[in-house]
């Protein structure tokens, strides 16, 4: 069976990018999602084990200690990790995976050679309408929105770093143009757009 592809989306804070990945894979089979560890406190309606991993700092120093994370980094003051042994699991299985990780997250994987992953950048029209959405969520505080909004300002320095830009403004384009970039990657990596491995099918 052959591995499953990595794709790496970033995008701000509030681009609509939880949303928008829901969507695209409820739409493509053979997708999965990463599930991170943080030491962020839980949202309203946010489950363990589905959104994120929710641990403690102590917890996720010592899964640093033990190597146990493929990238980890400190967004908007709390930290943020990927498993590598889920990362193994889930492509093992022959299913591609979505990593919903920061541009500094997205950086160190890029620079790990023996990981080739798709990268993709979702960014909200303007700043003026990721402002909007951010209070219109209703769950951050005053000072989080600011935090969160100069963030913004400095993660789209990093968009050239990325091979897509895919600008969310109209959700259902939005979903259509990403739900497009996946299958054609799919593709270029010789997998029928279902996301079953082409060799499976042929060697059968
Ligand atoms: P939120 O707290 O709003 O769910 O996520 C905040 C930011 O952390 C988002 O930009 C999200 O992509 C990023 N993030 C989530 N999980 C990870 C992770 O495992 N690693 C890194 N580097 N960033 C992550």
């Amino acid at each position: 069976m052959t591995a499953g592809k990595l794709f790496v989306v970033s995008a701000p804070s509030g681009a609509g990018k939880t949303t928008l990945l829901k969507r695209v894979m409820a739409k493509i089979p053979g997708l999965s999602f990463s599930v991170s560890h943080t030491t962020r406190s839980p949202r309203p309606g946010e489950k363990n084990g589905i959104d994120y991993h929710f641990i403690t700092q102590a917890e996720f120093l010592e899964m640093i200690d033990h190597g146990l994370f493929l990238e980890h980094a400190v967004v908007h003051g709390n930290l943020y990790g990927t498993s590598q042994a889920a990362i193994d699991r889930q492509r093992m299985a022959g299913v591609d995976v979505i990593l919903d990780i920061d541009v500094q997250g997205a950086s160190i994987v890029r620079r790990s050679r023996q990981l080739e992953a798709t990268h993709i950048f979702i960014s909200p029209p303007s700043l003026r309408e990721l402002e909007k959405r951010l209070r219109g969520r209703g769950t951050e505080s005053e000072e989080m929105i600011a935090l969160r909004l100069a963030n913004a300002r400095s993660e789209l320095q990093a968009v050239n770093e990325y091979e897509y830009l895919v600008i969310n403004d109209q959700l259902e384009e939005t979903i259509d143009l990403l739900s497009s970039i996946i299958v054609a990657e799919r593709a270029r990596a010789h997998r029928f757009p279902s996301g079953q491995p082409i060799g499976d099918i042929i060697t059968s």
